[in-house]
């Protein structure tokens, strides 16, 4: 069997599906990460990259060798790594694990070594309020987690403040805690609360902040400081009993590997589609998992990167919990046909059974919508003197 030829889609709302074919008529799929790589819109700049990794190293190449091929298309890049070529490693990388399941009949998850789970917890996101958007950004949150555990859910996540000055106010510092405290009171304690600081944090607002949230038990807090400031990490870890989450601007084991010396974390984010697939990924959970590191797969894009990480949480035993943005939307069930696979009960899925990764493609929705515009948005956040902050 040998590969044959592929397409690369762009979908609505801004995803990237690769599509392999091989020569006895198989068909594999994956998802490229495609999203604020730069200037908003990376989907040319992906599409470059896997055009240029497939033509050179994959087409024609017998699609059961994946060790061998992401190797090939790793390391013969002289310049490597970073999130343009390890997203496009990544999709590939999805796509022979499912023709390479297909050919088998087996799920992915027992090719690479069976099960270690019945089912996979899932959060759901709380959406943030700046308060310009709503005039109690606290009550819109609360009211918002209540209803993600009336529908079963056990874990929310939210990410507590709007971009903040490098040293901010008191009362900036009582406005996150004014949200997270509701929504703790709406989820009670026997939920989870997860808090993203999504990088707007500098080294010294994440360890005031953190410490202005412990009381509310937070399951993690996440990117308390952007990945350039990860240094910064085990000082923070120090001052705050909250468990350190990070890793969804990692791209492979090596930039995982300071924080994991350093004990600089309790919870590593890599995102399947960003960072080198299936195959590195389960090699960053399997470093994680010897330093007592659990594992929170970053995803919020689409299905197939979903089902993907799927099959990493149900083969890593340091799986914590997956992020997801796909579950209960029609929009992103239309590319699915066997979308029960989606349908969480209390809160989590049932391992994809079917072979390979298990998403059925209709693939004729998806060359409908292809080429559509994506809809992406990177415009520069500020701080209160003009300059550029983080958001
Ligand atoms: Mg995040």
């Amino acid at each position: 069997m040998r590969i044959t030829s592929y397409d690369l889609y762009a979908v609505p709302p801004r995803w990237q599906f690769l599509k392999l074919e091989t020569s006895d008529g198989r068909v594999g799929w994956g998802e490229v990460y495609t999203k604020w790589h730069f200037a908003g819109d990376s989907e040319p700049a992906t599409r470059n990259a896997v055009d240029q990794l497939l033509h050179q190293y994959v087409l024609g190449e017998d699609p059961s060798r994946i060790e061998y091929l992401w190797q090939a298309m790793y390391r013969s890049s002289f310049y490597r790594g970073g999130p343009v070529h390890m997203s496009a490693i990544a999709g590939i990388d999805e796509a022979l694990w499912d023709l390479k399941g297909k050919a088998a009949g087996m799920p992915v998850y027992d090719l690479l070594g069976g099960a270690a789970r019945d089912r996979v917890r899932l959060y759901q996101h709380v959406r943030a309020h700046s308060g310009d958007d709503v005039a109690d950004p606290a009550a819109a949150a609360a009211t918002e987690a209540r209803e993600h555990v009336e529908a079963g859910y056990t874990a929310v996540k939210l990410i507590p403040t709007a971009g903040l000055e490098l040293i901010d106010t008191p009362a900036a510092v009582e406005r996150a805690r004014e949200i997270v405290g509701a929504v703790r009171d709406a989820v009670g304690p026997d939920v989870d609360v997860a808090l993203d600081f999504h990088g707007r944090t500098s080294k010294a607002m994440a360890r005031r902040l953190a410490a202005a949230l412990e009381e509310f038990q937070p399951m993690f807090v996440e990117e308390p400081v952007t990945p350039e400031h990860d240094h910064a990490l085990p000082r923070i870890a120090e001052a705050t009993s909250i468990p350190i989450a990070t890793g969804e601007r990692l791209y492979a084991r090596d930039e995982f590997r300071p924080l994991l010396e350093a004990n600089a974390v309790d919870v590593v984010q890599p995102d399947v589609s960003s960072a080198g697939g299936i195959t590195e990924t389960k090699k960053i959970a399997d470093m994680a998992e010897t330093y007592d590191v659990a594992i929170a797969p970053h995803c919020p894009i689409g299905p197939l990167a979903l089902a993907a990480s799927l099959h990493v949480d149900a083969v890593a035993p340091n799986a914590l919990i997956q992020e997801q943005v796909v579950v209960g939307d029609g929009d992103a069930m239309r590319y699915v046909e066997n979308d029960e696979l989606f349908e969480p009960t209390d809160g989590a899925l049932e391992l994809p059974d079917g072979p390979g990764i298990g998403v059925e493609i209709d693939a004729d929705r998806v060359r409908e919508l292809a080429g559509t515009a994506l809809g992406f948005d990177r415009s520069p956040g500020h701080r209160a003197d003009g300059s550029v902050g983080e958001r």
